[in-house]
């Protein structure tokens, strides 16, 4: 039954990773136990059959346990042939600057996060509110040496009912729409089938350095989300910012979940690797129908190796006068640096695309 009704995504929806490579007999010889955990799995792109990826693990060691199957939707989304190798390198080899490429892009918003997950906690699809409000309330600890920091110095928001670090609605309704918090992720199919946004606003929340450029989400797609923005033209004053201060969190003890061969455990597959999605506002008008259609831009995008998203984030609009988030889409068997380098060289692509009549 299972296997049928992944067919027929097969066929309706060609581009959902889960069903493009669902092997029926792979998942049958599986023992009872097994085919649980792993209907877990995809059962997010069975019940959202317009997924791209339609699978996110529940516990940080389900890809090497399901190696065998979800290898396929790995190497297809990150584009690998051969042998996996993931080298972590922070140099970007040169100046990235995006007032190069036209004065007009000098003010530019730049963003740039890695998710990562912890090793004695089970994902977020597999936590309980137990574990949430736990793994919260061990951030905290965490989050006050910062505070203490004059390096960083700011605060920590909650979001759990009760908390005395809890904010009101309005206040994080304006940081949802300052793009500094994460969004009410119940309200997305593909998070909660998963499990992902279950007990929400339970042990979620934010930390948020004084200048406003350093912040760590706590509880959304990975156990944190950690991130360094910026309006500027220089890429690679986000990823020195994020760098360091990355050291300076896994140096307080933490230990992030890793895998032999896929690097850093993410949720979603498509974050393997590096955890790395550097991203870039920009205005492309032309290429968007002034905003109305992100899709339009879309395949043009992927050629380049760019993913394409809202304004707002993953599935959202274009913002104003047609701004859109570009990124690199590999993040895995990729470094750092190259993700800099790619997210450079595509923005240069694309604005020039833009410009031909
Ligand atoms: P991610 O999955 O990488 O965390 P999302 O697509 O979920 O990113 O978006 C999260 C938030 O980050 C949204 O508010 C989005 O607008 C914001 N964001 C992403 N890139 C940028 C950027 N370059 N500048 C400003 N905000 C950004
Ligand atoms: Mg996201």
């Amino acid at each position: 039954m299972l296997s049928e009704q992944i067919f027929r995504i097969q066929h309706q929806h060609p581009e959902n990773l889960m069903a493009r490579h669902f092997d029926a007999a792979y998942f049958n010889g599986l023992s009872p136990e097994l085919q649980a955990r792993l209907t877990r799995v995809i059962i997010t792109g069975m019940q959202n059959p317009d997924s791209q990826m339609g699978a996110y693990a529940m516990n940080p060691d389900d890809y090497d346990l399901f190696q065998p199957y979800l290898d396929k939707l790995i190497r297809d989304y990150h584009g690998i042939e051969g042998e996996l190798k993931q080298i972590s390198n922070w140099d970007s080899d040169g100046t990235l600057d995006l007032a190069s490429i036209d004065e007009s892009l000098s003010n530019s918003s730049m963003r740039v996060r890695v998710g990562r997950n912890l090793s004695n906690f089970p994902l977020p699809g597999a936590m309980t509110r137990d574990h949430r409000i736990a793994f919260e309330n061990s951030m905290i600890a965490v989050f006050k040496k910062l505070i203490a920091n004059p390096d960083f110095g700011g605060s920590y928001i909650s979001l759990t009912p009760g908390s005395s670090h809890e904010i009101s609605h309005e206040q994080y309704l304006q940081l949802v729409a300052e793009h500094k918090m994460f969004k009410d992720m119940s309200a997305d199919p593909y998070l909660s089938v998963a499990g992902i946004s279950s007990d929400w606003p339970y042990g979620r929340g934010m930390y948020i350095s004084a200048d406003e450029q350093f912040i760590i989400w706590v509880g959304e797609e990975d156990h944190l989300r950690i991130m360094a923005m910026k309006c500027g033209c220089l890429l690679n004053e986000v990823f020195d910012h994020l760098h360091v201060s990355l050291d300076f969190i896994e140096a307080q003890g933490l230990v992030f979940a890793r895998s032999e061969a896929y690097g850093y455990v993410t949720s979603c597959p498509t974050n393997l690797g590096t955890g790395m999605r550097a991203s870039l506002h920009i205005a492309l008008p032309r290429l968007t129908q002034n905003g109305s259609n992100v899709d339009l831009l879309k395949p043009v995008a992927k050629k380049l190796g760019l993913s394409v998203r809202g304004a707002g984030g993953e599935h959202t609009a274009a913002g104003a006068g047609g701004i859109v988030d570009l990124s690199p889409s590999a993040r895995l068997m990729v470094s750092e640096g190259e993700i800099a380098r790619k997210l450079y060289q595509g923005a240069k692509q694309m604005w020039a695309l833009e410009q031909q009549g």
